[in-house]
């Protein structure tokens, strides 16, 4: 079982890979959890240790890339909602009317 620091740190800290594993990972029930726990387990042990101060100050210096949500608006029926960049609706989940992005 990852614990909620270690997603936290890998959301933090993590590329878009990391980060979107960890959110994955918050998705998936007790099997499935399980599954990406064996697949990916290198990852999970790096930002499980990853409270020293060397490895926050070391990540420090690379640019921080802008979260990977993007919120979706409709303008006919006035409904807004966020979703990571994985998922891209192309029309409102509410009405059906193509939906505009903005960061
Ligand atoms: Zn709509």
């Amino acid at each position: 079982m990852i614990d909620e620091k270690t997603l936290m740190y890998m959301e933090e800290y993590g590329g878009s890979f990391v980060r979107e594993l960890a959110y994955l990972y918050r998705l998936a029930d007790t099997e499935n959890k399980r599954r990406l726990e064996e697949c990916f387990h290198d990852i999970f042990e790096r930002y499980k240790n990853f409270g020293k101060e060397e490895d926050k100050k070391q990540l420090e210096e690379i640019p921080k890339i802008p979260p990977v949500w993007y919120i979706y608006r409709c303008d006919k029926c006035g409904c807004e909602f966020s979703l990571p960049i994985i998922f891209t609706p192309k029309f409102c989940p509410r009405c059906g009317e193509k939906l505009e992005v903005s960061k």
